[in-house]
């Protein structure tokens, strides 16, 4: 016989939340070559593109903005048929992205559901200003900055601007993965302990992925980066 037995069948019985947190191990060490200018660009050979040629199997899904600086597949150093990935700026829902991150659940099993934010996020930046000038900009964008100005209005004041913005979009991101936990179509797979999904920020100046819901930052004891090169 030619043909090649594939290993790995999808487990039969899966450790409740156990594969969710080795995906999310796997992004981190994926962030930390990124970061530590180590990436291996994985799985992109001509093999790994004719594997993908029938089918995929994503078991990460990742909702990030749409920041140029914020690629989901080079920060964590993935490759293709890796991660799915939906983006919109500030990770702002609406039915199509909504629609899109269901799809990928439904399609593929999604274990971990990632919502990646970023400090220095326009979007974000963009409801700061319509909280401080009680002005939304006219038409689409409007209706985005509106939807990032409703988790903006709860955020507590800070010393600096500089600062309530870092906190509206860790706020904005622990938001939006929240309201993914309650959402039809995905909130079964998240009681049934099936997928988690989780918060994160992206750290422009360090290349970093901090996890939001964590106390400890989620990298396990890695030694932080040498100082920044630019
Ligand atoms: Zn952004």
């Amino acid at each position: 016989m030619a043909i090649v037995q594939k290993a790995a069948p999808r487990r039969a019985t899966i450790t409740e939340g156990h594969d969710a947190d080795r995906r999310r191990q796997r992004l981190d060490r994926g962030n930390t070559r990124w970061r530590t200018f180590g990436s291996v660009h994985p799985r992109q050979g001509s093999g790994r593109r004719r594997e993908l040629l029938e089918h995929q199997a994503p078991r990460v899904s990742v909702l990030s903005c749409a920041d140029s600086r914020v690629p989901p597949e080079m920060v964590f150093d993935q490759g293709l048929g890796d991660m799915f990935t939906t983006r919109s700026a500030g990770q702002v829902l609406d039915s199509s992205v909504l629609g899109t991150l269901v799809y990928g659940v439904d399609a593929f099993d999604t274990e971990l559901l990632v919502v990646l934010g970023h400090d220095s996020c326009g979007a974000v930046k963009a409801a700061v200003e319509a909280l401080r000038t009680g002005e939304l900009p006219p038409g689409n964008l409007g209706y985005l900055v509106g939807q990032v100005l409703e988790v903006v209005e709860t955020v507590p004041e800070q010393e600096t601007e500089k600062a309530f913005l870092d906190a509206c979009v860790r706020a904005n991101a622990r938001a939006v993965a929240e309201q993914l936990r309650h959402e039809p179509g995905l909130r079964e797979a998240v009681a049934a302990g099936r997928m988690k999904v989780e918060p994160a920020r992206y750290d422009l100046r360090r290349s970093r992925v901090e996890w939001l819901d964590d106390a400890s930052g989620g990298e396990g004891g890695i030694p932080a980066p040498r100082a920044r090169t630019g």
